[in-house]
C-alpha cells in the first residue's frame, strides 16, 4: 500500500515511510492510495473468527509485505492484550469500554501499535538514536510512554503543562524509569506544543538526534483504531448499529468511518464534542469555521480545528450531503456533561468520565430523535473515570475508589524535570544522547 499526501504536493510513500515521517513533507496527512474492501464472507463470519485473526485481516492490506505476517500477528496480539468489553447500559444503549489498557485510555491501542511498528522499522531507518518527542494535554503522554516500554533503545520525551493534567495522568507520565524523560513545562499545552515544533525545526538537534513524533495523525496510530469497531460488531446482534464517538482531533471516529468504507455494516456515526464544536456546526450549517479553543472538563477534546477531519472529507469526496447522511454532530457544555455523569451513576450505577459521558449524550439525543427499535446504539468509552477523578467526584457528589491496577503507580515517586523555555528543552535533548 502506498500513502498519498492530502496536500497533494509530495510523492506517495510506503507504510514505513508514512510511519516514520508522521506528516508528509508538504505537511499533508497521509491517506491510503487505494480503497480496500473486505470480502462479504469475512464480515458474515466475524462471529466465528478469533479476535487476532479479525484484526489481521482488517489491517494487512494497509501494510502489505512491509511487515512479515508473523511479526504483524505478534504486534496485533500485543496491541489488544487487554479486554474490550461491550456493556449494556440501557435498552439498546451499549458502552464499548476502551479503557482497560495500561494507561486506562483508548489511546493505548494506537500508541502500542505505532511503537511496535517504529521499533520494527528503526534499524533500517537511521544509525542515530531515535527520540520520540511529544507534547500532551494529558492522555497521549501516558499512552505513548507505556507503548514504548518494551522498545528500550528508543528514547521518549514527554512535555506536559504544569498543573493542567490530572494526578493519575501525571503519575502515568512520570513513573516510567529512565527510558521516559518527563518534562513539566511552566505554561499551557500550546506552549508545550510550540516547543516541540521548534525542536523539530532545529538544525542542531536534527544533526545529532533522529527526532520523531508520536502524533495522533500518524497512520500507525490511526489505522489500528479500526480494530475495536470490528470487535464490537462481532459481539452484538444483527440490528442496525449507530456508533457515537467522543471526538477531539477526530482520529477515532475517522477510523470507524474507514472501517465502514471497508464493508463493516455501520448505520450512522455521531460526532459528539464539547463546546469546541467546529464539526457539529459544520455538519448543521455547512460552514467550516473554527473558533478559539475553549478549556473544558473533557480536555482531551479541546480541539477547535481537528486535524483528521480532512481524512473524513476525503472518504466522502468532500460531499457535505454524504457527510450528513453518515454523521450527525452534537455538542455539550460542561454543566450538561456533569449532569450526564450523575445520571448514569445514580440511575444505572455506571461510572463514566467526562469524555465518554459526551458520547453517551450524543447517542441518546440521536436515538430519541429516531425512536426506531431496529437501532442499536454504542458509545465509545474512551477513558476510565479515575483519570478524571476530581471532575467525576464533583459531578456525583461522592468519592470514587482507585482501581487495583492503578494503586501501584500512585505510590511511585514522580520523576520529572521542569523547564520554562525552549533553550532548556534543547539542552536536555542534546545532553541525553
Ligand atoms: C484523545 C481523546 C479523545 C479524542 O479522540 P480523537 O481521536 O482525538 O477524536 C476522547 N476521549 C479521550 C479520553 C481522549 O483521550
Amino acid at each position: 500500500m502506498k500513502y498519498i499526501s492530502l496536500n497533494h504536493n509530495s510523492s506517495p510513500a510506503s507504510f514505513k515511510k508514512a510511519v516514520i515521517n508522521g506528516l508528509a513533507p508538504d505537511k499533508g496527512l497521509y491517506f491510503p492510495e487505494k480503497n480496500i474492501k473486505l470480502p462479504v464472507s469475512f464480515i458474515e463470519s466475524l462471529k466465528s473468527l478469533d479476535d487476532i485473526e479479525i484484526c489481521y485481516e482488517v489491517i494487512t492490506s494497509y501494510i502489505g509485505d512491509e511487515i512479515p505476517k508473523n511479526k504483524l500477528l505478534e504486534i496485533i496480539k500485543d496491541t489488544i492484550s487487554f479486554k474490550i468489553p461491550l456493556k449494556k447500559i440501557e435498552q439498546s444503549i451499549y458502552s464499548l469500554e476502551l479503557f482497560h489498557g495500561p494507561t486506562l485510555a483508548f489511546k493505548d491501542i494506537g500508541a502500542k501499535f505505532m511503537a511496535s511498528c517504529l521499533n520494527y522499522f528503526k534499524d533500517s531507518y537511521t544509525s542515530k538514536k531515535i527520540t520520540v518527542l511529544v507534547a500532551t494535554s494529558g492522555d497521549t503522554g501516558g499512552a505513548v510512554a507505556k507503548g514504548f516500554s518494551n522498545t528500550k533503545d528508543i528514547d521518549v520525551c514527554i512535555l506536559y503543562p504544569k498543573g493542567k493534567i490530572s494526578e493519575v495522568q501525571k503519575k502515568q507520565i512520570t513513573t516510567n524509569g529512565s527510558y521516559v524523560n518527563a518534562i513539566e513545562v511552566e505554561g499551557d499545552f500550546d506552549l508545550c506544543q510550540s516547543m516541540v515544533k521548534k525542536a523539530f525545526n532545529d538544525e542542531e538537534i536534527n544533526r545529532n538526534i533522529a527526532l520523531t513524533s508520536a502524533n495522533s495523525i500518524n497512520v500507525a496510530r490511526w489505522l489500528p483504531q479500526m480494530f475495536y469497531y470490528f470487535l464490537a460488531y462481532k459481539k452484538i446482534n444483527n440490528k442496525r448499529n449507530v456508533f457515537s464517538v467522543p471526538s477531539g482531533n477526530f482520529g477515532n471516529i475517522c477510523a470507524g468511518i474507514l472501517a465502514k468504507s471497508m464493508g463493516l455494516p455501520i448505520d450512522h456515526f455521531i460526532a459528539a464534542t464539547n463546546i469546541n464544536d467546529t464539526i457539529p456546526r459544520y455538519i448543521k450549517e455547512g460552514i467550516f469555521e473554527p473558533n478559539n479553543t475553549y478549556p473544558t472538563i473533557s480536555n482531551a477534546m479541546d480541539v477547535s480545528n481537528p486535524s483528521n477531519f480532512v481524512r473524513i472529507q476525503k472518504i466522502y469526496n468532500n460531499d457535505l450531503q454524504k457527510i450528513r447522511k453518515n454523521i450527525s454532530g452534537f455538542s455539550y457544555d460542561d454543566k450538561t456533561t456533569k449532569q450526564a455523569i450523575k445520571k448514569l451513576f445514580t440511575s444505572e450505577n455506571y461510572l463514566t468520565d467526562p469524555h465518554s459521558a459526551i458520547g453517551y449524550l450524543g447517542l441518546k439525543e440521536y436515538m430519541e430523535s429516531k425512536n426506531d427499535e431496529s437501532l442499536n446504539g454504542i458509545f465509545l468509552s474512551t477513558a476510565h473515570s479515575i483519570k478524571f477523578k476530581d471532575v467525576v467526584e464533583d459531578s456525583i457528589s461522592s468519592k470514587i475508589k482507585y482501581p487495583a491496577s492503578i494503586k501501584n503507580i500512585l505510590n511511585k515517586e514522580s520523576n520529572n524535570q521542569s523547564i520554562g523555555s525552549y533553550s532548556e528543552l534543547k539542552e536536555i535533548l542534546l545532553n541525553r544522547n
